[in-house]
């Protein structure tokens, strides 16, 4: 049963008194549950718990910590159809995506206890003395990784499991030996808070500290008090530029500035040549309609904006994408600010001076459903106009027709950091790919060929996190097990007793 309550350091409290509740988007109404924000106080406590649990917390065997995260999925799976129910009431979002995202979820967990149960992930390494050394001897020196500290997590709206409360930022911080507090999306507090119990459950079976995990419901000002605790030391986030830049901002004036690790806006560039246009741009609109409505557009990876050289072949390819994506049945936004944020962004670039509206779905809508819009606009005016490149969050997407290579390259070039570049190419294409490439690389964290950027794959190869504004710090992903590295520091011991080191430093 939802109790609408904090919870801080495993106990459901709530001391404030002002209350909020969630929106079920299909039907447009506000849920029954009532949530209740944290107080300062309870802010405060959650951290110093956080900080307390932290001295043990850091030094529990890996195999430990590898137990609680496989506690963590298996409590997560027994929530079962109540898990299911209240993501699908939040979200909007189907069964199949809930058990999906459920599933991706449970394996992060598993795969960072994996990671966990033993030491390889800290890459420890070791140079020996040599006290003969000429002129100077040389001290014995080991290097290892070592936990940050607290982190702060922002539940992401876009995944109310996959990246929110045990979500990837959760697992990796909780694997690295970084006691957790979360704040979940205001919009998906209810399942914040089963999710928040199963992972209290997990620490009491596996005999965790009980300030290894705290979640706060709260507005703007909780996540700024959060963010400037003073026992808060690295921060992850998963959501608009300007909430991600504004935490960004705010790290980086405390007294002690920490790191935020926040992965923000991306419009995904897609270079189509004018040869893969010609031999399959049929194939190639159904495949992107498809790309560019799944989940309503509400996937950063979402590709929305399309570059190609302008042939004759270019319109029809245009026209035909236009059909394809309003031909889907529109769906319901995560919610209504959401839904709000996609008009007004929409009506903004398309409101730019050479930008023409090729599709928009013109059917009936439900009040929070998104209409697919496909828009044109010569390269030319993208060129000009910064405005063209924001993101807009949702079934959108541009085709932009260059001239030429050159004005093509130079569209890339001037682009935003990215979070995916993709390249559409013939085997023997006429486009210099290998320029393209060299371009595309400098904008983005991960380059797709001949493929869809939507679909992030879950795996150690697998790169999430760009150039800003993508990302706060391009040398880190979000995805997969190296996402861990966000919340350690290196650190070295010279000279040490055996007796003094690290279990995992002694050899
Ligand atoms: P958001 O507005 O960035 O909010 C995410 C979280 O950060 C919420 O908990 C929010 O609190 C908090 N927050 C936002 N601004 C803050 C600030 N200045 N100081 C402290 N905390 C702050 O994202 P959203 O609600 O998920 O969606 C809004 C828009 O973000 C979307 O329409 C879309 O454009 C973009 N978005 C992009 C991605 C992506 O992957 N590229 C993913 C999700 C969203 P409150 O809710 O209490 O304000």
């Amino acid at each position: 049963m939802i109790t609408g309550k904090n919870c801080i350091g495993g106990r459901f409290k709530a001391d404030g008194s002002v209350e909020f509740r969630t929106i079920n988007p299909k039907e447009n109404v506000e849920n029954p549950m009532v949530f209740l924000e944290a107080t300062k106080g309870e802010i405060d406590a959650a951290a110093e718990l956080a900080w307390t649990a932290f001295k043990t917390f850091r030094n529990i065997p890996g195999k430990q910590r590898a137990d609680f995260l496989n506690s963590i999925a298996d409590e997560i799976l027994a929530l079962d159809k109540e898990l299911v129910d209240m993501y699908m009431l939040e979200s909007g979002l189907p069964e199949g995506r809930a058990i999906g995202e459920r599933g991706r979820t449970v394996f992060q967990l598993r795969s960072f206890a994996e990671l966990v149960s033993n030491d390889d992930w800290r890459e420890n390494t070791f140079d020996a003395a040599q006290p003969d050394r000429k002129p100077m001897p040389k001290d014995d020196l080991r290097k290892t990784m070592i936990p940050l500290g607290p982190v702060a997590v922002f539940g992401a709206s876009n995944f109310p499991l996959a990246y929110s409360t045990a979500g990837g930022d959760t697992a990796s911080a909780l694997a690295a030996g970084c006691p957790v507090i979360v704040k979940g999306h205001p919009m998906h507090a209810g399942t914040n808070e089963l999710v928040a119990s199963a992972i209290v459950k997990a620490a009491e079976k596996t005999g965790m500290p009980k300030g290894v995990f705290s979640s706060i419901n709260g507005n703007v000002q909780a996540g700024v008090d959060l963010v400037n605790h003073p026992k808060v030391k690295a921060v992850g986030f998963t959501g608009s530029i300007g909430g991600g830049r504004a935490l960004f901002d705010l790290a980086a004036k405390r007294d002690e500035p920490i790191p935020v690790f926040a992965e923000m806006g991306s419009i995904n560039p897609v270079i189509m040549t004018a040869n893969a246009i010609s031999n399959r741009g049929r194939e190639l609109a159904k495949t992107y309609a498809g790309s560019i409505t799944l989940g309503t557009g509400q996937f950063c990876t979402n590709p929305g904006l399309l570059l190609t050289v302008k042939t004759d072949d270019t319109e029809g390819f245009i026209q035909e994408l236009a059909k394809k994506t309003i031909a889907i049945a529109p769906q319901t936004m995560l919610h209504p600010n959401i839904k709000k944020g996609y008009q007004k962004k929409g009506e903004d670039v398309i409101s730019q001076d050479g930008v023409e509206v090729v599709g928009e779905y013109k059917g009936d809508l439900e009040p929070n459903d998104a209409a697919s819009i496909i828009a044109s606009v010569s390269g030319e005016a993208f060129l000009k106009n910064p405005k063209m490149h924001q993101e807009v969050f949702g079934p959108f997407s541009m085709v932009v027709q260059c001239k030429g290579e050159t004005e093509l390259i130079q569209i890339i070039d001037g682009l935003e950091g990215q979070l995916t570049g993709t390249l559409i190419a013939e085997k023997d294409d006429d486009l210099n790919l290998a320029e393209i490439v060299e371009s595309l690389q400098n904008r983005v964290g991960r380059i797709i060929y001949n493929g869809v950027p939507t679909g992030v794959e879950v795996c150690p190869s697998m790169q999430h996190g760009g150039p800003y504004p993508a990302s706060t710090d391009s040398r880190f992903t979000a995805v997969g097990i190296h996402s861990i590295k966000r919340w350690v520091r290196p650190i070295s011991y010279q000279s040490f007793p055996m007796e003094l080191l690290p279990d995992h430093l002694k050899k």
